[in-house]
């Protein structure tokens, strides 16, 4: 096995390679931190990874403390207390550590330290980024521990609007963290369930990416080989956790996904979003879900393509239908449920959540126009296995 580290300045500062966490407090340090706060969840908070983080970080004479209030799909009132405890705790920086919710929290709260609007009016529409108050930012380290989200080269941060159950994209080019310690090492202990499923996050990343019909070559490039990485060596960190090779690239192809999606997602998130702003499903989950479904639905307008990322993944039939099998034989292998149902989505949720998703900012990315009606109906076929093409 070649050497899996690497020093990377694109899009942002990258320490990628096994061990590569014991830098923590360096990284802190060369963003000139001398009190970070370190944002987590619960569950992560009583691990001995974020035990030995802060120990680290304090023997090496960082006042850290931990903030855990984060939950799955976090909402204003995590950001809020998070900012309550930087102000309260006098931090001069953020520590984003875990999965998407927690790297996403840390982000809003390191954009939010120094506003004095409310988290809505930063939503990703218009160019309201530029209400931001850039000055008052707080610098971020992002430590991902799953290999899905790639938040943490991401610009935005994904919390949830209670008050209507939707989930909003917060967003500013300066929330992209300004150092990224990529340590495959910390996802070792994910159980398989959640490494397929944030797996297919990544994969619904570069995916939605590849098929958004805008021109962006370098975003496009990037795109097919984050799947590849995920055709070769997803089966294989499902199927055994310890592997640091196969874990090693799935936290790549997170990186390169979420890289990839500044040139457009599509109506799996779009689809995705309203199911785990209403009734809390996994986003990475629910993206596998519906995937086979909107690739069919965006048949055609992704012949060429489709043969294109065929050809590259070196499937045996290099067209739409040898890309479509091999997701549907993914999921299968992976253990990804098949409907929507599985996930407790109804026929009675169609109508309500196919507003949500033609609103969903996903949208505009998708390859072929999407009506409120047809995403009522891509829901039925999620929920009943359709698979079925727009006409
Ligand atoms: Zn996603």
């Amino acid at each position: 096995m070649a050497s899996l580290r690497g020093n990377w300045n694109y899009p942002t500062a990258v320490r990628f390679g096994p061990g590569r966490i014991a830098e923590l407090p360096d990284a802190c340090k060369a963003l000139g931190m001398k009190r970070p706060l370190l944002v987590t969840d619960a569950a992560l908070a009583k691990l001995p990874m974020i035990e030995s983080a802060v120990a680290a970080c304090r023997s090496a004479g960082l006042a850290c403390e931990v903030f855990s209030d984060v939950q799955a799909n976090p909402v204003e009132s995590n950001v809020t207390n998070g900012v309550s405890a930087y102000r309260r705790g006098t931090h001069d920086g953020v520590i984003a550590f875990g999965g998407g919710s927690a790297l996403d929290t840390g982000k809003a709260v390191a954009l939010m330290v120094g506003q004095t609007r409310p988290i809505w009016d930063f939503e990703d529409r218009e160019d309201r980024y530029t209400r931001v108050n850039v000055s008052g930012m707080a610098p971020t380290v992002a430590v991902p521990t799953t290999s899905g989200t790639g938040s943490e080269v991401g610009r935005a941060a994904v919390i949830t609007d209670v008050r209507d159950h939707t989930k909003k994209i917060i967003f500013h080019p300066r929330m992209l963290p300004s150092i990224v310690i990529a340590d495959p090492e910390l996802t070792l202990g994910l159980p398989a369930k959640v490494t397929a499923a944030v797996g297919m996050d990544a994969l619904s990343h570069n995916l939605e990416a590849y098929c958004s019909p805008s021109y962006h070559p370098l975003a496009e490039g990037i795109a097919l080989e984050g799947m590849r990485l995920i055709h070769d060596w997803l089966p294989t960190a499902v199927r055994d956790g310890s592997d640091i090779e196969a874990r090693s690239h799935m936290m790549a192809a997170s990186l390169m996904g979420a890289t990839a999606f500044q040139k457009g997602l599509g109506a799996m998130h779009s689809l995705s979003h309203p199911c785990s702003a209403n009734l809390n499903t996994h986003h990475g989950l629910t993206n596998a879900v519906v995937m086979p479904y909107v690739l069919s639905w965006n048949r055609p307008a992704l012949g060429e393509k489709m043969q294109r990322l065929a050809a590259y993944l070196n499937l045996p039939q290099q067209s739409f239908s040898g890309v479509l099998d091999w997701i549907l034989e993914l999921r299968n292998t992976i253990g990804v449920p098949d409907t929507l149902a599985e996930l407790g989505v109804t026929s009675e949720h169609a109508d309500a959540f196919a507003k949500q998703a033609f609103d969903d900012p996903s949208t505009g990315g998708n390859p072929v126009p999407v009506t409120v009606a047809e995403f009522a109906q891509l829901y039925r076929n999620c929920i009943e296995g359709r698979l079925q093409a727009a006409t």
